[in-house]
């Protein structure tokens, strides 16, 4: 037995937060760092100063030697730089440790190797961190020793935001500004603030550290490149929920207890479909805090693996054939007086509040579903979206039929006078209590699903940030509620223009409602039909950022300039060409350097053996026929690697931006394809003595 864990000791205890500040900090100041906390309200550069000094005693007394602004760039990973707190020495050789309000409020990284999308040329390199004290500094410690590390938001020297933090904080007071105007509309003056809460569920694979090194594949580009399917995949679906076994059991222990220090509700694990795959949740918060964690969440998961001889991918696809890795959003939006505003009560025919804020989330999500799609694109996640283990790349929203039936009442008599009740669920047997039912089910192949008083966007790859879908649905939800204010605003029967926007809502948007089997062919057809957007890869998500539409909405609220969405357009089509050429060239390496020459090994083997049996006058035609097998995949690898080489050469012809990654598309990826299938085929003839990696089932059957 491993020692006994005092969670309510250890939680929180890296984190610099709101129970330290009141203890350390002079009251006058706390008070008014609250106030920029809470509200909003500038930051006083005195106050800035006293928070440091006060911040660095206590990261001091952690261990902490140095500092960085931890921030998160257009690279999908937080970036850091070290600054120890040691100040230049004095005449007599020693140092004192300083931190002073400057070096917490600003920093500047030399920002010109960060994706900027040509917002910033090099010989204009200068990008600033600024404090973000709405999410809590913290130290963590490590190898590496204590750092403290400040959570900041990344510009460039005009102002850009060159990172995901800048405009999902705009959204955030986006989404505040007009959910006050509705609160006001319904009578509430009390609520100050509406924050949109999340809680990100996290997928992973846990691997063997021995065996990930022994992959190219895995190391270069996080997923494997080539790998037959083992006799037995997830068909059983032994491993959903299974038993935790011990070697895992362990890692996430120590997992937990990492993220517990650095205030990471951490809550839910659980083994996934996928044999290796798992889930963590933690708790959810506010929507920037939970972005920071799920940076954490990532980090710490990689970090722990290390430690007990794992790895941990957190790739969308890393192998063929099972599962891959998702992110499930959860959203809601809570006042600072605690209601939320996705909360339908227990008659929410009569909630008029909640169906209004439905109807706008409705009419949101429809108006801007290639908004919503775009955010989720990435690289690995075009293995997933559509590929009926995840949603479908048709944006929908699953309402469930408690409140599908209210909005039919509302669509076909304009009124709503009932909802479907929960009943009791009798379990027939007498030990066992009768169980209170929800008044609607689940659906799991829905990308936006009302999940009872949040909505759970599942469609975000598991490596990506969190950041963009936040941001999107904070702008697009509270353009819905500016426009609907602006109507309700105006009237002079509330009663009346509320009823009568709801139903407008309803009958306008009814189309994205869908409550059937997301993953049936049925449905692309009938979204076709409805003429919603099934936008199939991430190439073709990307020019929904830079429309005529998302140009004016982002506009509107403040959150991108049209020079910002065109950059990260562009940062976007670099990113996709440069992972996929990764991808291609690790492929050629693998088989140019351990594929082929292993193959030749056994195939000459082979030869020398018909040759000895025939020689000695036997019967050879099994081997014979295993050679001229062998033989032929390994010319057709031959011709497939030549055929992806010369693809690699014509990508220089081909336009930089949009034509480029479309050309990686369709041209590179479909001859690394050609390329897997014979070397896939060769895996299950070569003596497995020779083949030069571990198999799909040594990865994920042997942990
Ligand atoms: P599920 O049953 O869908 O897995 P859980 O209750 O386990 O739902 O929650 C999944 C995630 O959703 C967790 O991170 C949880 O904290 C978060 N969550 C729960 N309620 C809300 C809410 N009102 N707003 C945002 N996230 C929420
Ligand atoms: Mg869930």
């Amino acid at each position: 037995m491993s020692e006994a864990v005092n969670v309510v000791d250890i939680f929180g205890a890296n984190v610099f937060n709101d129970a330290v500040m009141a203890e350390r900090l002079p009251k006058k100041v706390y008070k008014e760092l609250r106030k920029t906390i809470d509200e909003g309200k500038e930051l006083d550069p005195m106050i800035a100063e006293v928070v440091a000094n006060a911040m660095k005693d206590w990261a001091i007394e952690k261990g902490a030697t140095h500092y960085t602004h931890w921030f998160q760039p257009l690279t999908g990973v937080t970036a850091e730089k070290h600054d120890a707190f040691i100040s230049a020495p004095k005449k007599d050789g020693s140092t004192i440790m300083e931190f002073s309000g400057k070096e917490l409020i600003k920093g500047e990284p030399d920002a010109s190797s960060f994706p900027s999308g040509g917002l910033r040329a090099t010989f204009e390199a200068r990008g600033y961190t600024a404090w973000d004290c709405t999410s809590p500094a913290f130290v963590r410690q490590d190898a590496a020793g204590a750092t403290l590390c400040i959570p900041t938001a990344f510009c460039s020297y005009t102002g850009e935001a060159l990172d995901q933090k800048t405009p999902l904080l705009r959204s955030m007071e986006a989404i505040n500004t007009q959910s006050l105007r509705l609160l006001k509309l319904f009578g509430n003056i009390s609520s100050k603030k509406v924050t949109p809460s999340v809680g990100p569920e996290q997928e992973y694979f846990l691997v063997d550290k021995n065996k990930y090194l022994q992959r190219k594949d895995l190391i270069y580009t996080g997923r494997t490149l080539f790998g037959a399917m083992p006799p037995k995949g997830q068909e059983l679906e032994d491993h959903y929920f299974g038993a935790i076994r011990e070697r895992i059991g362990s890692f996430m222990k120590d997992l937990n207890i990492e993220l517990w220090k650095l205030g990471v509700a951490a809550k839910t694990q659980h083994n996934e479909v996928a044999p290796a795959q798992h889930e963590i949740a933690p708790i959810y918060s506010e929507a920037n805090v939970a972005v920071d964690h799920n940076q954490l969440v990532m980090e710490t998961l990689k970090k722990v693996a290390g430690r007990h001889g794992l790895a941990c991918l957190l790739h969308e696809k890393p192998f063929a054939g099972v599962n891959g890795s998702g992110k499930h959003n959860n959203w809601s939006l809570t006042t600072d007086d605690g209601i939320n505003l996705l909360e339908p009560g227990k008659t929410p025919h009569e909630n008029i509040q909640f169906l209004l804020v439905l109807a706008c989330i409705l009419k949101a999500v429809d108006t801007h579903a290639d908004l919503l799609r775009e955010s989720a694109a990435d690289v690995g996640n075009d293995h997933r979206l559509g590929a009926n283990e995840a949603p479908p790349a048709i944006i929908s929203i699953f309402v469930g039929e408690q409140l599908e039936d209210v909005l039919t009442q509302l669509v076909s008599t304009g009124e709503a006078t009932h909802s479907l009740k929960g009943g009791t669920l009798y379990t027939g047997v007498k030990t066992l209590p009768d169980l209170a039912k929800d008044a609607t089910d689940r659906n799991r192949t829905s990308p936006f699903a009302f999940t009872g008083n949040k909505f759970e966007f599942r469609m975000v790859g598991s490596s990506d940030s969190i950041a963009a879908p936040n941001m999107v649905l904070n702008t697009i939800v509270a353009e819905a509620f500016d426009e609907a204010c602006n109507i309700l605003e105006k009237a002079e029967d509330f009663d009346l223009a509320v009823h009568d926007l709801i139903k407008q809502y309803v009958t306008e948007h009814q189309r994205i409602v869908f409550n059937g089997n997301g993953y049936s062919d049925e449905w692309v057809a009938e979204a076709e039909k409805r003429g919603l957007p099934n936008i199939k890869s991430m190439i073709e998500s990307i020019p929904a950022l830079v429309s005529d539409k998302a140009i004016k909405l982002f506009e509107t609220y403040g959150v991108f300039t049209k020079a910002e969405l065109e950059s990260r357009a562009e940062v976007l089509f670099e990113k996709y060409t440069k992972v996929i050429n990764i991808e291609a060239l690790t492929m050629a390496d693998m088989t140019g350097k351990q594929i082929i020459p292993a193959v030749i090994k056994y195939t000459k083997a082979l030869a020398d053996t018909v040759n000895s049996v025939l020689t000695a006058g036997g019967e050879a035609s099994v081997q014979v026929e295993l050679l001229n097998e062998a033989s032929a995949l390994l010319s057709d690898t031959k011709v497939a690697l030549s055929k992806l080489q010369t693809a690699l050469c014509e990508a220089e012809k081909v336009e930089e931006g949009e034509a480029l990654a479309a050309y990686y598309k369709d041209v590179v990826k479909a001859a690394m394809d050609e390329l897997r299938e014979p070397v896939d085929k060769l895996e299950m003839i070569v003596d497995k003595d020779l083949w030069p990696m571990p198999s799909y089932g040594d990865l994920i059957f042997e942990v």
